[in-house]
């Protein structure tokens, strides 16, 4: 797998993903993608950010107005 910014190759890693919403924001930690060796740009698959989103639906309804997850445990 190739950076899409620099296409040097990337290695896969962990980041933590911030996504707000209306009412508050949500911190996913441990979420797994590829970081670039060069340029530090993070790629997410299509897996991971589907998961990412049916999290981020769960914690809505929850309500909060700061949630920090671990990304594997909520997924
Ligand atoms: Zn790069």
């Amino acid at each position: 797998m190739k950076c899409i910014r620099c296409g040097k190759e990337v290695y896969t890693s962990t980041t933590t993903e911030a996504i707000e919403y209306d009412f508050g924001v949500l911190v996913v930690r441990k979420v797994p993608c590829y970081k670039c060796k060069e340029c530090d740009e993070i790629i997410l698959t299509g897996d991971v950010v589907a998961k990412l989103e049916k999290i981020t639906e769960t914690m809505r309804k929850l309500a909060n107005d700061v949630s920090v997850v671990d990304f594997s445990k909520a997924a």
